[in-house]
């Protein structure tokens, strides 16, 4: 087995801690379906105990007053994971099967630096704000408004992008001066441990302040942050399914819950669009084997010129280079596990049911007979009620839709129940961006250009989710508002 130097306990209390049980579970990669290594196994007793240090971290030490002590930590922090970022990688490709290209981007590298935003956010921030004078009920005062910290925060996080998700949480949470347990997704636990052995080993984070628990229970352990009293917020990210159960048990205590949940976002060209350029971009639908939220699975094409669109987009499907993530040629692994893989089949199966033409792909590649592999899949003729065009299937598989005029397109695109991302191609920019601005969804790209940054808004419309994440915004998910009335004089 190969040696990926990896950390198997979780982080309870300041200490790296195996579970109170002693038991652990497999850690899988699956490019090849080998046992990598065995991490803790939590249950209900040691989220109980994690809870119980945030809450006590918070409560009772300067972490949330404090702003030097969590520049100074957090810093410690970001410039640990970078030192150890190559190691942190060799993890990353393994258990999450990520093309290793996509580790020296987001996946990765940039959002170790993106930490740096928000850790400037502490000395960067208002975190008080005067307000004019006013007159109530004959009296005259002054109102401060102070921005603090909510308290123990749940981070809970999926598996595609599981560094970075968690640095996203992470980074604003603890710089906002609340404290943290996190919860990783069952299938990439490293991806959370491998940040806890570094805040215990080379940063100054007082104990409590940052917990991370791992459990291969996909429900249970998570359950009992969700519901604990002692939590004060849940920043989610996940499917929308599990989006609604906890905000469900989140309201029996009535906690703040942030979700940013699934999408199943329309990439729209336009009759004059630049279709040798614009057109092929869609396989990019399979990057990471598509296991992303914002990626654009369905494409809008224009009945004037569709069979132009679908011979690019069959050639650009045909030469997708996928197969193994270590590879720095590929753009895209396997599936997560073997339950995803069929769950995507599933969807290939009902797509032809309902109609759709397959035109590249659709089974398991042949030459790949180890790992949860999927061929890229080209749905053309898809029915935009179809459900290969209404569900997420978070897989590498496109479905195009014809339409007859912008106004036709703006509907079908906002014919769904997710709202999160999108794209519109057009060879005039004001007529791509009059189309962008009537789709209800929280980011879209216009003409190629790119939304993603560390200080720009991220989440969801509709069933996508609830607030968002990176930027002020992001940021201020994680406070809450203090107003203060003084006398008019001490303004
Ligand atoms: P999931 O909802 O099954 O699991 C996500 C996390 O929630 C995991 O850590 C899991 O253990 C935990 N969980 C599951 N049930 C729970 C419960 N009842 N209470 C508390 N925690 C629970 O999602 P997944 O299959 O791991 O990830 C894929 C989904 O995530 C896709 O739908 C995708 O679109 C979505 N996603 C969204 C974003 C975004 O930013 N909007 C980013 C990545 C993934």
């Amino acid at each position: 087995m190969a040696d990926f130097d990896a950390e198997p306990r979780m982080l309870i209390d300041g200490k790296l801690a195996d579970a109170a049980s002693g038991a652990t579970f497999a850690n899988i990669n699956p490019a090849t379906e080998e046992v990598i290594g065995q991490v803790a196994d939590a249950g209900p007793a040691d989220m109980d105990r994690a809870i119980g240090a945030a809450r006590r971290a918070f409560d009772e030490t300067e972490w949330s007053t404090d702003r030097s002590l969590r520049r100074r930590c957090l810093q410690q922090l970001k410039d640990a994971l970078a030192n150890e970022r190559e190691t942190l990688r060799g993890q990353i490709v393994a258990e999450v099967g990520s093309p290793i290209v996509l580790t020296y981007a987001i996946q990765l590298d940039s959002c170790i630096d993106d930490l740096q935003w928000d850790i400037d956010q502490i000395d960067a921030y208002a975190w008080e704000e005067d307000l004019p004078i006013c007159e109530f009920m004959g009296q005259r005062s002054a109102r401060r408004v102070y921005k603090e910290p909510i308290g123990v925060v749940g981070a809970i996080t999926p598996w595609n992008f599981p560094f970075m998700l968690n640095l996203s949480k992470l980074g604003p949470a603890l710089a906002a001066g609340n404290t943290v347990v996190l919860k990783p997704a069952p299938d990439t636990p490293w991806s959370a441990t491998g940040i806890g052995k570094i805040a215990a080993e080379q940063t100054d984070l007082p104990p409590g302040v940052l917990n991370i628990v791992t459990s291969g229970d996909k429900a249970e352990v998570g359950e009992f942050l969700t519901a604990d009293p002692r939590v004060d917020m849940v920043s989610f990210t996940g499917s929308s399914g599990t989006g609604k159960r906890i905000m469900a048990r989140g309201a029996e205590t009535l906690k703040k819950v942030f979700l940013e949940l699934g999408g199943k976002s329309a990439n729209i060209v336009l009759d004059d669009a630049d279709f040798a350029s614009a057109v092929p971009s869609g396989s990019m639908t399979c990057i990471h084997a598509g296991q992303g939220c914002a990626i654009t699975t369905r494409m809008l094409v224009p009945a004037s010129r569709y069979d132009e669109a679908v011979d690019l987009l069959k050639a650009a499907f045909e030469g997708f280079p996928y197969g193994d993530p270590t590879d720095a040629g590929n753009l895209m692994g396997p599936l997560i596990n073997a339950r995803q893989r069929d769950r995507v089949l599933g969807y290939i199966e009902k797509g032809k049911a309902e109609g759709a033409r397959l035109l590249v792909g659709g089974g398991v590649p042949a030459h790949l007979p180890k790992g949860y592999f999927v061929e890229p899949t080209l749905f053309v003729d898809v029915d935009p009620d179809a459900t290969i065009a209404q569900e997420e299937i978070f897989g590498p598989v496109l479905a195009v839709l014809r339409y007859q005029d912008d106004d036709d397109a703006v509907r079908i695109a906002n014919n769904s129940r997710y709202g999160l991302s999108g794209a519109v191609n057009g060879g005039s920019l004001e007529r791509a961006l009059a189309v962008a601005s009537r789709i209800r969804t929280g980011t879209i790209a216009v003409n190629g250009g790119q939304w993603f940054g560390a200080d720009s808004p991220f989440g969801g419309y509709k069933e996508s989710g609830i607030g968002r994440e990176h930027g002020v915004a992001g940021f201020e998910e994680y406070l809450e508002l203090k107003t203060v009335g003084l006398p008019a004089d001490a303004a």
